[in-house]
């Protein structure tokens, strides 16, 4: 018998069930899929640690998450670059003064940057959607070059929605950086990729003697009333077994590629956001620098959610599906033993810091009561 069942054993199941186990708490994490580590996943393939469910970075400003992850790993220093292909160039995105440079002539992009920065501060990020609305000409040109060249069709791609039907947090992810540091995160403090991996961190998180591991294992196959309090870490809508409706979710497709030569391309990732259907292409053996001479390259190709065919990635955050989701939160008030978590459960875009300090929220909220 346990005391606790966790459902799911991603970043977000792993961090609750070692506080729990070492609180003393007896605790079984069970996965339906056959590893774990959830979309953090990674193995190494020809010397090469590929990343299973697309790139996976992590970043963070929040110093408690940082230290609770570095009980469990070293981080090797990945300063996370992206780029993009816009009019047969390769720019930085976030679009910046370095971008400014690559694409326009010495004069019209000096006019350029001059006017953003009488207008924002250096090192400050505005959001695509609010630099339309400038008045400025120059301002409101740049703002739809940006939007044109590197955010609608990327949008389009990436969501299957325009830009304007998406949640200003989905949307505002895409900011145009004031300035010249070509890193993505440029404002968190702690950056880095696992020196031996997601999969390794997460086998340490979850590796303690009150812990036991199932995967292969649904969460519909188990008895609940055995349990003290369930984590969830599954869809809130699968739980209810849909009904009110399902809530949506993007989906990607990987077609990996394994190539006899040192490097394929410039940097770990390059977005296309015009052509081709995929969005764009990793390339795995920058992200712990790995010195083989062959490379292995995902091809990204978004595609839409259905149930039983691929995996729920991304919420779509809309009125309406904040709306339902609102609606099976309030279900959840008649099970007071379940508590919902992470991405699936929370139904939120979290990237990994953001799973990990929820997790953390909920435990010491649970040991509160
Ligand atoms: C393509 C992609 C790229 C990303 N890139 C980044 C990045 O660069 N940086 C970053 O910080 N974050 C990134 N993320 C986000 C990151 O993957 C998530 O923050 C993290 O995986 C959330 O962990 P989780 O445990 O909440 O969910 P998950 O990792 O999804 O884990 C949930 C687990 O629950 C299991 N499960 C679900 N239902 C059941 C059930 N009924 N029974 C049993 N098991 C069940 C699933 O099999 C899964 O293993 C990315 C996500 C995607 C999809």
């Amino acid at each position: 018998m346990k005391d606790i069942l966790i459902v799911g054993a991603g970043i977000s199941g792993a961090t609750i069930a070692n506080k729990l186990a070492n609180a003393g708490k007896q605790v079984l994490v069970i996965d339906e899929k056959n590893h774990i580590a959830g979309n953090c996943y990674d193995k190494r393939e020809d010397g090469i640690m590929v990343h299973q469910y697309g790139a996976h970075i992590f970043h963070t400003s929040i110093k408690e998450v940082y230290d609770f992850l570095s009980q469990f790993t070293t981080f090797t220093d990945y300063q996370h670059q992206v780029k993009a292909v816009i009019q047969g160039k390769e720019v930085p995105v976030p679009f910046n003064f370095n971008s400014i440079d690559i694409l326009f002539d010495k004069n019209r992009a000096h006019e350029l940057k001059d006017k953003l920065l009488s207008h924002y501060n250096l090192d400050s990020k505005v959001p695509i959607l609010e630099l339309q609305n400038a008045e400025d000409k120059d301002l409101q040109f740049l703002a739809e070059f940006v939007y044109e060249n590197l955010f609608l069709h990327y949008t389009l791609k990436q969501w299957g929605l325009r830009p304007d039907e998406l949640d200003k947090s989905v949307s505002g992810r895409v900011p145009v950086y004031i300035g010249t540091d070509d890193r993505y995160f440029p404002w968190d403090a702690y950056q880095g990729i696992p020196s031996q991996g997601y999969t390794k961190m997460i086998e340490n998180i979850l590796n303690h003697e009150n812990i036991e591991i199932q995967l292969n294992t649904k969460f519909c196959n188990l008895n609940s009333d055995d349990y003290e309090h369930i984590f969830y870490a599954g869809t809130i809508d699968g739980f209810f077994d849909y009904k009110l409706g399902e809530l949506p979710y993007r989906s990607e497709r990987f077609e990996n590629q394994t190539i006899t030569k040192n490097y394929f391309q410039s940097n770990s990732v390059i977005n296309y956001p015009n052509e081709h259907e995929y969005t764009r292409i990793i390339e795995h053996k920058y992200f712990l620098n790995d010195k083989t001479d062959k490379t292995i390259i995902s091809y990204e190709y978004p595609e839409a959610y259905e149930l039983g065919k691929n995996d729920p990635y991304y919420p779509i955050i809309k009125e309406e599906t904040t709306k339902l989701y609102q609606a099976y939160l309030e279900q959840t008030k008649y099970l007071p033993y379940i508590t919902f978590i992470g991405r699936l459960g929370d139904y939120k875009y979290y990237d990994m810091d953001k799973a990990v300090n929820r997790a953390l929220e909920v435990f010491n909220l649970y040991q509160s009561q």
